[in-house]
């Protein structure tokens, strides 16, 4: 890189000096030169000599891996700084600060290795100020009188300080919630640069954007390796059977590094209170035994349902009118043959302990769709559901 100016500023050197000789010599000097006196041009020759020696060399500084657009707040940043000599001199023992204006954040870096015509100071970490913003640095090399070559060189740089990224989770929100009953659900806000959230506050707004609770986050982090601080939250639904969504938000906190806020939203449904019961039975058409560990859902409201080893799920509910769905499967035994019926219709396979049965209606398994329908519940209510498990063959078996 550094060639190019070098050969060419050596080149020039050279002619100068060659030049200089032509005058006393082969006489192929400009004529100017030739008509003056030769003590003139003696000292001529001889002021030009030395000004040949202490032109100052062109020097470039940058740093070896470029700063990222923007750095966190207080980040300790690794830096390390190279300087070139168009000459490709050797600068051990110079020495580079880091400026703010007229204030040093760091002095004295020492260019210590020379290597392949560059100079490098070693490894040094710099911390990027705390309050976010646009900061205009400047790295130099401050003028040596014991080294008139290298004159004084100047990098101005920019740095991006942002606050801290915060995120924030909410879990353990049950569904649906009874009207006017009071749940609880859990927040965790976490800082992506690790820091103590501790003690800050958390806010729940509910849909019309009103405040609704506050807490304050765990002193201590979920784990050592999860730098999240949790808080629960206990929260009053609303009176009115429906589907909400609330927020959770994490305000600026007051630390001395500035940090991001940031909110989360979650939903939950809200019902009357139950005064039925809808049982639901699921048997395997095929051989009249239980289908055990099926979900039975009830939209809108999402009641939820696990059938027991009787096959049975007993969802306590408010009457009304729902879509109910059954989701079962398991792991098929091994050494069975089946012949799939999807869209690898036709082809013979056994399996081998790894492949899925799910039970769908008779009539869809072809489709696979789960079994839906859809149900009046006004008092207690028992429902009976017969499925057929269909294999389905492990995705390495269709390529
Ligand atoms: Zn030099
Ligand atoms: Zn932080």
């Amino acid at each position: 890189m550094s060639g190019e100016p070098k050969k060419a500023k050596r080149k020039l050197g050279r002619q100068t000096s060659k030049g200089l000789k032509g005058k006393t010599g082969k006489g192929k000097s400009t004529k100017a030169i030739r008509k003056r006196p030769a003590a003139k041009a003696a000292h001529e020759l001889k002021t030009a000599a030395s000004q040949v020696k202490t032109e100052e060399h062109q020097l470039h500084l940058s740093m070896v891996k470029a700063l990222p657009d923007q750095v966190e707040a207080g980040a300790e940043m690794k830096l390390q700084l190279r300087i070139v000599c168009s000459e490709g001199c050797e600068l051990k023992g110079r020495s580079l600060a880091i400026m703010a204006g007229e204030a040093a954040l760091l002095d004295k870096i020492e260019l210590y290795k020379y290597g392949e015509t560059a100079n490098y100071t070693s490894k040094f970490s710099l911390q990027a100020p705390f309050a976010p913003g646009k900061y205009a640095w400047t790295v130099v090399l401050s003028p040596s009188e014991q080294d008139p070559l290298h004159a004084e060189c100047l990098m101005p740089f920019t740095l991006h300080v942002k606050p801290h990224v915060t995120s924030i989770a909410v879990w353990d929100v049950a569904s649906p919630i009874e009207v006017d009953s009071s749940f609880k659900i859990k927040a965790g806000v976490h800082c992506l640069a690790g820091c103590s959230l501790g003690g800050q506050k958390v806010e729940v707004y509910d849909q019309d954007g009103i405040k609704v609770a506050v807490g304050n986050l765990s002193t201590s982090p979920y784990s050592d390796q999860v730098k999240l601080y949790w808080v629960d939250l206990e929260l009053k639904a609303p009176a009115i059977a429906s589907n909400y969504n609330w927020q959770v938000r994490f305000h600026e906190p007051s630390l001395d590094l500035p940090h991001e806020g940031t909110s989360c939203t979650f939903g939950f449904a809200t019902v009357k209170p139950a005064d039925c019961e809808l049982a639901v039975k699921v048997i395997n058409k095929e051989t009249g035994a239980p289908i055990k560990q099926a979900e039975v859902t009830l939209h809108p409201n999402l009641y939820h349902g696990i059938t027991d080893d009787n096959g049975v799920a007993k969802i306590a509910l408010a009457g009304g009118e729902y879509k109910l769905t059954i989701f079962a499967s398991e792991k098929a035994p091994s050494g069975i043959k089946y012949t799939f019926k999807g869209n690898l219709s036709g082809r013979p396979f056994t399996t081998d302990g790894r492949e899925s049965m799910f039970y769908v209606p008779d009539a869809n398994t072809e489709t696979m769709m789960p079994f839906q329908t859809a149900v009046k519940v006004e008092g207690d209510t028992a429902i009976s559901v017969e499925l057929v498990g269909v294999i389905v063959p492990l995705i390495k078996d269709t390529m």
